[in-house]
């Protein structure tokens, strides 16, 4: 341990701890540059809700301010705050929501507010402070906004109360990362039927996510925004995302074997005695499981790696360890001992989709999963 580390619990206790999230800062620069390429003139968003994808905003933030990112998106207003405690000062757009006695805090901490429905076009109107509101549209997706004829009248609404600006008119697909672009089409022309009926001054459009940024190009191209999040932290949604793009991982999450033994032919390995050894087979025990956010789902379906090779998880995923199956005592898995390096996804051991593939959910909900007691650490 380092004397920085005896000095800094944080560190100290990052320092001690065997499961850790690698943050690739170089990384999340190259994905940065990359995409904004493809965005061309439209402005990129920096998306750091859940925590930066669960990659920790006090590293993912610093990078993008200094390579110039302007604008922030968060989920809820307590999101925002924090943002506001770790020193941004650029603009924070939070994608909720809000309930309409929630606009005070908008208006204490500079934010700015989805209106997301007629009620809260009202309360922004009422609240009487100045308040930067972005209007919400509902072409498909089905979870918040107003409905493509409510439009006009809510923005006539708000251009008539002098402190609300309207800085944005915006909407979210359903489908943008899959194969079939049907549907994404049909939420785009929606979306510019509504764009076309609002009048002027046309509010600054924003629509794209990571797969409309890289499905439509044309689409998203000529507006203000793009809303960027998954390809930023380099964990494509989909196939055709991940065949599409030229992103890099930016978490790696690794930890350490604690245990290595052999089982003989009937022996199981963990909760339930879901496996059994079928003849004499190493297991190796990883200082990981579902306290960390390992998905359970993972139990004798994952795959991670150690020194370059992929060995099949060996039963329940517990919640402090899991196993894995090194084959054959006198194979490739007899090199593997107490203290080497696994990664359970990252560069060195499956991709966060693969992973998620295996585990029945998506690449996102890997690094947004992880939990408090894995330290997240920076590295360049
Ligand atoms: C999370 C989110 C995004 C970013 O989506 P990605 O697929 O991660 O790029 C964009 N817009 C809204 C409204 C979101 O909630």
């Amino acid at each position: 341990m380092t004397d920085t580390a005896l000095l800094d619990p944080q560190a100290a206790r990052a320092a001690a701890s065997l499961a850790r999230a690698e943050i690739d800062l170089d990384a999340l620069r190259h994905n940065l540059r990359y995409l904004r390429r493809l965005a061309g003139n439209a402005e990129l968003m920096g998306i750091v809700k859940a925590n930066a994808y669960g990659h920790g905003v006090e590293h993912i933030v610093p990078v993008l301010r200094a390579e110039g990112v302007r604008v922030f998106a968060v989920a809820n207003v307590p999101e925002a705050v924090r943002l506001r405690e770790i020193g941004v000062t650029e603009r924070i757009l939070v994608f909720a929501a809000p309930l309409p006695d929630a606009l005070p805090a908008y208006a204490a901490h500079d934010l700015e507010v989805t209106v997301s429905s007629r009620a809260v076009a009202t309360a922004a109107v009422a609240l009487g402070q100045p308040l930067r509101a972005h209007v919400k549209v509902d072409t498909g997706m089905g979870r918040i906004g107003l409905q493509p004829d409510e439009v006009a009248d809510v923005m006539a609404m708000l251009r008539a109360a002098p402190h609300v600006e309207i800085v944005g008119l915006w909407t979210h697909f359903a489908t943008a990362d899959e194969p079939d672009t049907s549907f994404a089409e049909t939420q785009i022309e929606s979306f510019e039927r509504v764009a076309a009926e609002v009048g002027e001054p046309l509010p600054p459009l924003h629509l794209a996510n990571s797969g409309a940024l890289v499905g439509f190009p044309d689409a998203v191209r000529g507006r203000a925004f793009v809303r960027v999040g998954g390809l930023l932290y380099g964990i494509p949604s989909s196939e055709v995302l991940a065949e599409r793009t030229e992103v890099r991982p930016v978490m790696r999450l690794v930890t350490r074997v604690v245990h290595v033994k052999t089982v003989q032919p009937g022996e199981t390995v963990s909760y339930g005695r879901t496996w059994t050894a079928e003849a004499p087979t190493r297991i190796a025990t990883l200082a990981v499981g579902y306290g960390d956010g390992l998905p359970r789902g993972l139990s004798n379906r994952g795959e991670v790696g150690i020194g370059g090779r992929r060995y099949p998880i060996a039963g329940r995923v517990c919640m402090d360890f899991t196993m894995l199956d090194l084959g054959a005592p006198d194979g490739p898995g007899a090199s593997v001992n107490v203290g080497d390096e696994a990664v359970v996804f990252g560069p060195g051991g499956p991709s966060a989709f693969e992973a998620a593939e295996a585990a029945g959910t998506i690449s996102y909900a890997l690094p947004c999963g992880l939990t408090a007691r894995v330290p997240r650490v920076a590295v360049e």
